[in-house]
C-alpha cells in the first residue's frame, strides 16, 4: 500500500517547489510516485502529474462561464473535480501496487482546499483507502516573529483536528533561515514565553494562554526542516513519512474499520 502524502500550507510556502523536490528525490532512489495536481491555477508545473486537475477543468473558462472571481473560480474548479474523484481513484488504484507514495499538491490559498466540502471529500477519501498524512509546509523566514508563529501554529492545529490525520510541520526555505529557533520554542515553553514578550504586536495575555494550548499541540507532532530548493533535510522527512504511516495503521485505520 503507499502512503498519500498531502501536501498543505499558505500561499508561497513551497508546496509546489517541494512536490517538485519530492519526486526527484524518490526518482534518484527509483521509488517514483504517483502524482496528483489539484492546483487548478498552477501556471507552469515543475513536476509531470499523472493526474492534473487542469485536464478536466479550465479554471480561467468556470470563471467567465460563472461569473466568478479567483477564489471562486478555483474553488468551483475543485468542486468540478471532486465530482469525478471516483474516476481519479480508479486510476490510482491501478497503479498502486507498483508505487510507494502518492503525492498531492494542492491550491495556493489554504483554505480552498482545507474549508471546503471538495477539500474534505477528497482527504477523506484517499484515507478511507490508503495511508494517508498531512505535510504542513511552513515558510520559515516569514515565521520568525512570534506572533506570525503562533498563527501559523494554530491553523496547523485547526487542520490536525479537522482532518485527525498524522501530521508532519515541514519548515521549508531552511537554506535562507534555519528552523533551529521553531524548534526551541516548540520544546523549550519559557524560550517562547520570553520572545512573546519583546513582540509587541498582539495581546501578549491572549498569546500567552494559547501558547499553553498549542504545548499540548505540539506533542502529536513531527518536525522536520527542509529546502525544497537545496534538497536538504529529504531523508528525515521521509523517516517522519514512515512514522507517520506507522501512527496512521495504528490509529487511524482501526477507526475507519469501525465505521466502514
Ligand atoms: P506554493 O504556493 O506553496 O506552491 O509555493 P511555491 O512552490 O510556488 O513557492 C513559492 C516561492 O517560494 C517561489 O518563489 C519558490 O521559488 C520559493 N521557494 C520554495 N521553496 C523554497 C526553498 O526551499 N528555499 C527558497 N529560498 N525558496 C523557496
Ligand atoms: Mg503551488
Amino acid at each position: 500500500q503507499p502512503t498519500t502524502i498531502l501536501c498543505i500550507g499558505m500561499a508561497g510556502s513551497g508546496k509546489t517547489t517541494l512536490m517538485q523536490r519530492l519526486n526527484a528525490h524518490l526518482h534518484s532512489e527509483k521509488r517514483p510516485p504517483y502524482i496528483l495536481n489539484l492546483d487548478p491555477a498552477v501556471g507552469n508545473l515543475p513536476f509531470t502529474a499523472n493526474i492534473d486537475i487542469r485536464d478536466t477543468v479550465n479554471y480561467k473558462e468556470v470563471m467567465k462561464q460563472y461569473n466568478l472571481g479567483p477564489n471562486g473560480g478555483i474553488l468551483t474548479s475543485l468542486n468540478l473535480f471532486t465530482t469525478k474523484f471516483d474516476q481519479v481513484l480508479g486510476f490510482v488504484e491501478k497503479r498502486a501496487s507498483s508505487v510507494d507514495h502518492i503525492l498531492v499538491d494542492t491550491p495556493g490559498q489554504i483554505e480552498i482546499f482545507t474549508w471546503s466540502a471538495s477539500g474534505a471529500i477528497i482527504t477523506d477519501t484517499l484515507a478511507a483507502t490508503y495511508p494517508t498524512v498531512v505535510a504542513y509546509i511552513i515558510d520559515t523566514p516569514r515565521t520568525t516573529a512570534p506572533a506570525t508563529f503562533m498563527s501559523n501554529m494554530l491553523y496547523a492545529c485547526s487542520i490536525l483536528y479537522k482532518t485527525k490525520l498524522p501530521f508532519i510541520l515541514v519548515f521549508n526555505k531552511t537554506d535562507v533561515v534555519s528552523h533551529q529557533f521553531a524548534v526551541d520554542w516548540m520544546t523549550d515553553f519559557e524560550s517562547f514565553q520570553q520572545a512573546l514578550q519583546q513582540d509587541t504586536t498582539y495581546m501578549s495575555s491572549l498569546m500567552n494562554s494559547m501558547s499553553l494550548v498549542l504545548d499540548e499541540f505540539y506533542s502529536h507532532l513531527k518536525v522536520v526542516g527542509v529546502s525544497a530548493v537545496t534538497g536538504e533535510g529529504m531523508d528525515e522527512f521521509f523517516t517522519a513519512v514512515d512514522e507517520a504511516t506507522e501512527e496512521y495503521e495504528k490509529e487511524y485505520k482501526p477507526e475507519i474499520e469501525r465505521l466502514i
